[in-house]
This record gives structure tokens, C-alpha cells and sequence, in this order.
């Protein structure tokens, strides 16, 4: 089998890279380990930037979500009993950002991908790749028990943080930048109408707490929790009570609750890794780099990085170009970083840190007044918020 761009990983990353990729005349396979059911069902971000919204426009993929999806000029912040509601769209000259589950933005792109006859292996086993030194790397699988083969002039790492692609370059050409939280997020999607119609992140002393959406009846709620917590051992009502507790009282009053359709626990972690590129292999997406979800950013980084790499792509192409090639990872990782550090931010103003008693409290309480006294302050969060330009 033979193709122009080889890319491992069918979530959002890799399939917008095709679909772009495709639109410009370039072949490209992508191969994904997971059945398509599986890859559909998986509950994950679902706050968009302008800049992944502009990109779904560009793939000819953004019908629904331009039906469907929620434009929210603002977002809270509480802190126990206080609420600031930060005015995203007032502060930043009228930008604003977008509620549209990941689920919905995956499923549009495969449809996208299935109208032009894009070719998706589902469920490739063992997917290695070779020769990225040379001129003619290719790809190794296994489908339905038979080896093969798919030769191509570029390899793209879009399989996620535990993918394979990373995992191949050496040791003494990659560096990794990592902190991982002392704890994760108990999530919970419920068929319920969302107790605010924006985001709420709350900080409370027994610990964060968020309330988001999916939609009029679809809400998704975040308890912080151990990172090693069972969510079995959540109950629906404990849940409830807990997310209660942990929201200001006027909030609480108004919250309506409902069985869990879903409930799962995600671990923080931050982590980048440079470059992202080795030979003809480029990463991109949460190969790379993860953030902590408290500031919506993954989904939104994944979509820079492809952006930024289907003009390389495409430049190299059409005009012989490999300036974009040779600048990627630079211009990529310059924003990732800024991306990492409000995430990084929101994290530590929400969250109980165990080792905060004390001081450290104090200082997050100060934060939060500042931010509440300061329109220098809530522009700063708000401009990262909407996203920075790419
Ligand atoms: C549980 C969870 C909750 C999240 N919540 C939020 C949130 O609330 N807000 C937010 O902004 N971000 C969130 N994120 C992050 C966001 O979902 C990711 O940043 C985004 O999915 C990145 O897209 P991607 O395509 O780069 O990687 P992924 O979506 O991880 O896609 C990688 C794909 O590669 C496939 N793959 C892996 N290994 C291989 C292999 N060896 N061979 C072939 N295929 C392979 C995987 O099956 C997967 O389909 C969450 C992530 C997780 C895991």
C-alpha cells in the first residue's frame, strides 16, 4: 500500500489532518487502532476556540456544529461563596468560544472523512514505524491477522499521549517536560438541563469543582478526586451531594440532578516533549503535549499543531517549500508553552493541593481577589481563555 502522508491515530488530531490534507489534493492514510464504536464513544473536551472552529470550516466539517454548538461570551470562576463571571467576550474585543462535545466533533470529522472516501484502517494492530531517517519511511501493521505494509513520504504521530510514535524516537533527541498533579477528575455526563448556561469552575476547601454542558439537556459535571480514585465507588447520589457541597449555595439550589450516563476519572498531568519532529516523523496533538483540562486547552492545541502542519505540508507539496517543515516543531511548541502555562495557572488557582495548608491557601484566595479587582487581571484570563492567535 502506498500514500503521501502516513498518520497514526484516528482521533481528532489525525482526522482533521486528513481531511485538510485531502481537500489540498494530498493522499493520506490513517491508521487507527480502536474500532470507529469505540473511538465514537469516548466523552472528552468540549469547549472549542475560534481557531479549532475556523478549522472545522476549512475541513468542511462544521454543519452540525454550527447548529448545535453553544457561543458563550463568558465564563465563572468561584470561590466558595463568591462568583465572578469573567466577560470573555467584552474583554477580548468580542471573542468568545464554543460548546461542542469532542464526541460530536469526532463524529462529524469521520463523516467528513467517509463523504470523500478517505481511507481509515480501523482497528490496525501493531503499528510501528520504520525508516524515518531516510527518504521513504513506511509503516508496519497488522489487519485481521495479516501483516502490512504502507509506504509514504511522511509519518504523523496523532495516536495520543500513550501512542507509539513518540515512543520511537531516541532517547538523546527527545526531551520531555513533565508534572503530574496529585490527583484527577471524577466526571459525570448526565441527561440533565446544565445548571448555568456557562462554564462554572469552582474552588471550595474540600476541593474543585466544575459545572460544563453538552448541550440543553446534556450536562457534564468534574469532581476533583484521587488519581487513583474507582468511580464505582461514586454513587450517583453520592456524587450529587459531594458537587453540592462544593458549589456556592445559590448554585447548589438550582442544580438538578439525574442518573450518570457516564462517570470517569481522568488523571492531570502536564507534559511536553521536544522537538516534535525526528527525521520525517512529526507529532502533533497529545503525542507531544498534554495540559490539565482546567483550561480547555488540549483539544484547542491538538488543532493549532494541525494547522500549522497541513500549511507545511501542503507548501511542500505544492511549491517545494520545506521552510514550514523545517519550523514546525519551533512554532508549534512557542504556543504550546503559553497554552501550558494557563493551564498549569488555572490549575493551581482551583485546586486543593495537599501540601497548600496554610500559606498556600492564602495565596490562592489572593489570587481570586485580584482577579475579582482587576480588569488587567480577568483580560489576561480571558485572552488565554478564547484562545491566543496561532
Ligand atoms: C479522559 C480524557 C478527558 C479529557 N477531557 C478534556 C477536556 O475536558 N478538555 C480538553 O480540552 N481536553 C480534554 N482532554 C484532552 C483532549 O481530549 C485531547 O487533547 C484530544 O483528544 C487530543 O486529540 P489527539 O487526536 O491528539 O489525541 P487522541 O484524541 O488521544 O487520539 C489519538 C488516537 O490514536 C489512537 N492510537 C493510540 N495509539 C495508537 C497506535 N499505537 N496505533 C494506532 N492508533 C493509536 C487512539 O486510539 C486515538 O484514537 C481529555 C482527554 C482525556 C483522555
Amino acid at each position: 500500500m502506498q500514500t503521501q502522508v502516513g498518520i497514526i491515530g484516528g482521533g481528532p488530531s489525525g482526522l482533521l489532518l486528513s481531511q485538510l490534507l485531502h481537500l489540498a489534493g494530498i493522499s493520506s492514510v490513517m491508521l487507527e487502532r480502536r474500532s470507529r464504536a469505540y473511538v465514537l464513544g469516548r466523552i472528552r473536551a468540549g469547549v472549542l476556540e475560534q481557531g479549532f472552529q475556523d478549522l472545522m470550516r476549512r475541513a468542511g466539517a462544521a454543519q452540525r456544529m454550527e447548529r448545535d454548538g453553544q457561543v458563550h461570551g463568558g465564563v465563572n470562576i468561584a470561590y466558595q461563596e463568591d462568583r465572578l463571571r469573567i466577560d470573555l467576550e467584552g474583554l477580548t474585543g468580542g471573542k468568545t468560544v464554543m460548546v461542542y462535545g469532542q464526541t460530536e466533533v469526532t463524529r462529524d470529522l469521520y463523516a467528513a472523512r467517509d463523504a470523500l472516501d478517505g481511507v481509515v484502517i480501523d482497528e490496525a494492530e501493531q503499528v510501528m514505524p520504520h525508516g524515518l531517517e531516510g527518504d521513504r519511511p513506511y509503516l508496519t501493521f497488522v489487519k485481521d491477522g495479516a501483516a502490512e505494509r504502507l509506504d509514504c513520504d511522511f509519518v504523523i504521530g496523532c495516536d495520543g499521549f500513550h501512542g507509539v510514535s513518540r515512543s520511537v524516537i531516541p532517547a538523546d533527541r527527545l526531551q520531555s517536560f513533565e508534572r503530574v498533579y496529585p490527583f484527577g477528575w471524577l466526571g459525570v455526563l448526565s441527561a440533565t438541563p446544565p445548571v448555568n448556561e456557562e462554564l462554572i469552575y469552582a474552588r471550595h476547601d474540600l476541593g474543585f469543582a466544575l459545572c460544563s454542558l453538552r448541550g440543553p439537556q446534556l450536562s457534564r459535571y468534574y469532581l476533583q478526586c484521587r488519581a487513583d480514585e474507582n468511580p464505582d465507588n461514586w454513587s450517583d447520589e453520592r456524587f450529587w451531594a459531594r458537587l453540592k457541597t462544593q458549589l456556592p449555595a445559590e448554585v447548589a439550589a438550582r442544580l438538578v440532578t439525574g442518573p450518570a450516563l457516564e462517570k470517569s476519572v481522568a488523571p492531570l498531568r502536564s507534559f511536553v516533549a521536544e522537538p516534535m519532529r525526528w527525521g520525517r516523523l512529526f507529532l502533533a496533538g497529545d503525542a507531544a503535549h498534554i495540559v490539565p483540562p482546567t483550561g480547555a486547552k488540549g483539544l484547542n492545541l491538538a488543532a493549532s499543531d494541525i494547522h500549522y502542519l497541513s500549511s507545511a505540508l501542503i507548501d511542500w507539496y505544492k511549491r517545494g517549500d520545506s521552510a514550514g517543515l523545517d519550523s514546525y516543531s519551533a512554532r508549534a511548541l512557542a504556543r504550546i508553552w503559553k497554552a501550558e502555562r494557563f493551564s498549569w495557572w488555572m490549575t493551581a488557582l482551583l485546586h486543593r493541593f495537599p501540601e497548600n495548608e496554610g500559606f498556600g491557601n492564602r495565596i490562592q484566595r489572593a489570587e481570586f481577589d485580584y482577579l475579582m479587582s482587576s480588569k488587567a487581571a480577568q483580560t489576561a484570563l480571558a485572552e488565554n481563555y478564547v484562545g491566543l492567535p496561532y
